[in-house]
């Protein structure tokens, strides 16, 4: 499996497990990869930017737009969701896109409490949220992937 970052048309970015590259094709040619914020169909693989300087791109096309300014707040925010982020894969189990399923099951004592963590769309965790599962949202970094 592999995991590849995401980005749709509105730059909206998230993860998602497929079997190989032509996998990723396959389905995003047939309309099976979503974006979770916004729905769009309209995706493609988040291009990490490897090795490009920042003041060599003078234009002012909003080319860097998966760039955040870097001031010492963001970073360590951007560390501390980091953090975050890597304790949860640490010390929870991946369940994929049956995060709701898996979730709620544990909710109602179907399954034995664990953390988990996986992928889920808005409208999902909105449900988990009114039947009163505890879900977090896990942010994600523009860096991410690396
Ligand atoms: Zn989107």
């Amino acid at each position: 499996m592999i995991r590849y970052d995401i980005i749709c048309e509105r730059e909206h970015q998230f993860d998602g497990w497929f079997a190989s590259s032509d996998g990723f094709d396959d389905q995003v040619a047939g309309n099976l990869v979503q974006c979770p914020v916004c729905g769009s169909h309209n995706v493609q693989k988040a291009l990490m930017t490897p090795g490009v300087p920042a003041k060599a791109n003078r234009s002012s096309e909003p080319v860097g737009a998966l760039h955040a300014p870097l001031d010492p707040r963001a970073r360590a925010m951007a560390e501390m969701i980091r953090k975050l982020r890597s304790h949860v894969e640490e010390n929870a189990d991946y369940v994929g896109d049956k995060f709701a399923e898996s979730a709620r099951r544990i909710h109602y004592g179907e399954e034995e409490q664990r953390g988990i963590y996986g992928e889920a769309t808005i409208d999902e965790a909105k449900q988990l949220h009114d039947e009163g599962v505890e879900v977090l949202p896990l942010p994600r970094l523009p860096e991410d992937g690396n």
